[in-house]
């Protein structure tokens, strides 16, 4: 996209779709571009409106399963959408990361296909996933993640799904080998809700760097480092005050 162009973030169904407020993703997005001076604008794409045409970004995020149902066949009906999401990119948010899967089987064993666009499938786990999560993003230079799960479906990743990170607190995608999210050259998955950008804006920036196509400047926003500490905090069961070490005992797994 050219420097002058609007960038264009596409908010699915937040009518539908969005529990933790995992709208405020979009806007977390939005607001890192128009703050480092390039235009950015939020178009929500419910349930009852048309085509948005192509946007740069689609941002979408989790909700019931009743809604995830709706969603799903509401995707798959929208063909236009449904071809522009195999080639943009998506951050995906847990029912969001399901839908994009192959296929979500139900408590009655009864399988909803999704969008295909992720080599993963979900089906239910022993009990549900509730509480803070912290992993380790695989992406050079993100670091540590922190979020809030609450989800009963666990996740598989088939041959062509990579993790985006691995679990160091909480359940992630609930497999064997410690796997949280779903990662693509154009789609980032996850089970974090927080909203997971508004925690961890180093995310954010990674998926903005690859939309813009080059790095993006620093961008020191006041109470930053203080809100990550105290959901660094919340994840390690550890008081605030004694968060130094924690972080310095992380930060050694992280480098090790
Ligand atoms: N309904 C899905 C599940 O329970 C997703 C939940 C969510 O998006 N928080 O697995």
């Amino acid at each position: 996209m050219s420097r002058e162009s609007t960038v264009r973030i596409g908010l699915l169904l937040p009518d539908v779709l969005g529990t933790y407020s995992d709208r405020g993703n979009a806007v977390v997005l939005a607001q890192r571009l128009l703050r480092r001076g390039i235009d950015a604008e939020v178009i929500m794409v419910t349930a009852g409106s048309r085509s948005p045409g192509r946007c740069d970004l689609y941002v979408i995020g989790g909700g019931e399963d009743a809604a995830q149902s709706f969603a799903t066949d509401w995707l798959l009906q929208h063909r236009d959408l449904r071809v522009a999401l195999q080639t943009t990119r998506i951050l995906a948010v847990c029912a969001g990361l399901q839908v994009l899967g192959q296929w979500i089987e139900d408590g009655h064993g009864r399988r909803q296909p999704g969008l295909g666009i992720l080599d993963v499938t979900t089906s239910p786990g022993q009990r549900r996933a509730v509480g803070e999560v912290l992993t380790r993003c695989v992406l050079p230079g993100v670091g540590l993640l922190t979020g809030f799960e609450n989800h009963r479906g666990m996740t598989h990743l088939g041959p062509d799904a990579a993790p985006l990170a691995v679990v160091m607190h909480g359940v992630g995608n609930g497999s064997p080998d410690g796997s949280e999210g779903a990662l693509t050259p154009t789609v980032v998955g996850t089970y974090l809700h927080g909203p997971v950008l508004a925690r961890n804006p180093v995310l954010a920036d990674h998926l903005l760097q690859g939309v813009i196509g080059r790095d993006l400047p620093a961008l020191e926003l006041p109470d930053q480092e203080d809100v990550r500490d105290m959901h660094l905090a919340l994840a390690t069961h550890h008081p605030l005050e004694r968060l130094g070490p924690v972080r310095a005992a992380l930060h050694r797994r992280r480098s090790s």
